[in-house]
């Protein structure tokens, strides 16, 4: 699949293009890939630090995964395997991409779908994490933000540079409006609810979420409208 297109959102962030959940490029020293998309989408992300950043492999250092989720840890082995990128994902999430803790099954009829789906072609081999995040850390220059309720080990990573929050599926961007987590696939919907707010108290500008859209300005007034609504 060609991948040529310029996805630049600021300078130095770049969303790879057709991959689902997004897929984020940070360019610094290293490159630093946050997700990985579904399975089969290694070649498309490999293919884009080629040909559009000019990059090879090598050049990712750093791998950090919003959550253990499939729709965004489907490419991390590949990618893993092609790089030699350290992965890092949140010590509560840890479990579930090592296969120590079973992946929850989903409700619900969307949720029985993927559950089959997932059996049958969204597989990904466990591994072990090379980086372990909690609260507060710093990674690759960005702050590492738990925000549990949609998986127990889920993430925010803030930028200060650029006043990028990377939500993971925390809350999204459609295009129109600010939205949660999808509840059938969050657990915890309280606990998501309370990570909105701690999200909320945040000053950042832009808003790169694991689907949906770019939100480019006010982003942090627009969550914190989301989260008034949600009282
Ligand atoms: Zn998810
Ligand atoms: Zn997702």
């Amino acid at each position: 699949m060609p991948s040529s297109v310029t996805m630049e959102i600021v300078p130095g962030i770049h969303q790879i293009d057709g991959i689902n959940g997004n897929c984020y490029v940070i360019i610094r020293d290293g490159l630093t890939l946050i997700d990985t998309g579904l399975p089969h989408g290694s070649a498309q992300i490999l293919a884009y630090l080629r040909n559009v950043l000019q990059k090879n492999p090598s050049d990712v250092t750093t791998i950090i995964l919003t959550h253990f989720h499939i729709d965004h840890t489907g490419n991390v082995v590949e990618l893993k395997k092609a790089s030699g990128a350290r992965v890092a994902i949140h010590e509560a999430d840890a479990d579930y991409v090592s296969g120590k803790k079973a992946r929850p099954s989903l409700k619900g009829a969307r949720g029985l779908l993927m559950n089959v789906m997932g059996r049958l072609f969204f597989r990904t081999p466990d591994f072990q994490p090379d980086i372990l995040l909690a609260d507060g850390d710093t990674i690759a220059g960005l702050t590492c933000i738990h925000t549990p309720g949609h998986t127990p080990g889920s993430i925010c990573l803030f930028d200060p540079g650029t006043k990028v929050l990377f939500s993971g599926d925390l809350i999204r961007y459609t295009g129109v409006k600010i939205e949660g987590p999808p509840p059938q696939f969050t657990p915890d919907m309280r606990g998501a609810m309370q990570s909105v707010k701690k999200i909320a108290a945040l000053d950042f500008g832009i808003l790169l979420s694991g689907h949906g859209v770019p939100l480019k300005a006010g982003a942090s007034e627009k969550v914190r409208e989301f989260a008034r609504s949600i009282q």
